[in-house]
């Protein structure tokens, strides 16, 4: 069976879904994860009907499953917190809509910051948010993300992650994106990635583990930081996440890269390409960066 792999890949307002898809063949991925405008704002385009189909169209053609392609919110915009509390929600509400229009049906979502309001009430406003935006009508699955710690993140255990779950009427619509950068700075110990499994699976359930985000990270169990190291380069290793690539109960799950581009000469290259290609041949590259360098300065002066 051919594996669910790739890594977050642009959405361009000129190219959109069909640049994201062209984007992910180049690093010979199997799915791929976008923002449908800048991580960092809301302005967002509208979804071009034309490119969407050429997109899909492109997709069959490749063997790309459509329900394995992932939308990431973007992250400012926080639920759990009163500040902008309107204007977020409504902003998630569209976003929704254009992931319908988009023909996808994951949505990876940060739960949010309370910042200052504590965990409890920060739960509270997540739950009534997607309250309002989730409805029977709703087609698509929100994946709430699990969190690193940094500042006064939710979302950093799985039983908070449950409580919100719990909180909302339509929850089958709601599902779980792990992450492992974000479990390990929350303090999980992926070396024992079965156990995190199986605490997983008696306080969530592993049927609504939708996707993985495949992450080294650059900090030691519990640092609460969130800072994200390529693969094999970091505290957790090739080998530890090799494992949760090929771990026979996620088989059906889709995993997406998150890791650094290079900076070389001021340059910056895409590792994703030399990283699935090692994680799917269960074989650590050595030579990963300077593999990374080589292939695109040869591709720039072609
Ligand atoms: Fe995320
Ligand atoms: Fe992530
Ligand atoms: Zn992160």
């Amino acid at each position: 069976m051919k594996d669910i792999i790739g890594s977050h890949v642009s959405f361009t307002k000129d190219k959109q879904l069909l640049g994201s898809v062209l984007e992910a063949l180049e690093y010979k991925s199997t799915t791929f994860m976008f923002y449908t405008g800048a991580p960092q704002n809301t302005a967002r385009a509208t979804i071009d009907p034309e490119l969407t189909l050429l997109a899909h169209n492109l997709m069959k053609k490749e063997n790309i499953n459509s329900n394995n392609v992932i939308v990431h919110a973007p992250y400012i915009i926080n639920l759990a917190n009163a500040k902008n509390y309107d204007f977020n929600v409504e902003f998630l509400c569209e976003e929704i809509k254009r992931v319908e229009q988009l023909g996808v049906n994951k949505l990876v979502l940060h739960p949010g910051s309370h910042v200052g309001v504590g965990v409890d009430e920060g739960i509270k406003n997540i739950v009534s948010a997607l309250n309002e935006c989730i409805n029977s009508d709703t087609k698509i699955t929100i994946c709430l993300e699990t969190m690193a710690g940094k500042g006064s993140e939710i979302g950093t255990s799985f039983e908070e992650l449950k409580r919100i779950i719990d909180g909302v009427k339509y929850n089958d619509k709601l599902a779980v994106c792990l992450d492992t950068c974000h479990i390990n700075d929350a303090g999980y110990d992926v070396n024992d990635f079965d156990g995190v499994l199986k605490n997983f699976d008696e306080v969530i359930g592993l049927d609504r583990l939708a996707v993985i985000h495949i992450n080294d990270t650059k900090n030691i169990r519990g640092a609460h930081k969130d800072r994200h190291e390529n693969i094999g380069l970091g505290e957790l290793g090739f080998e530890i996440i090799s494992k949760v690539v090929h771990h026979s109960k996620l088989k059906d799950v889709p995993k997406i890269l998150e890791t650094p581009y290079i900076t070389y000469e001021k340059e910056k290259y895409p590792p994703y390409k030399f990283e699935i290609e090692m994680l799917r041949n269960n074989k650590y590259n050595e030579n990963l960066i300077d593999d990374i360098v080589s292939f695109y300065k040869d591709h720039k002066n072609k």
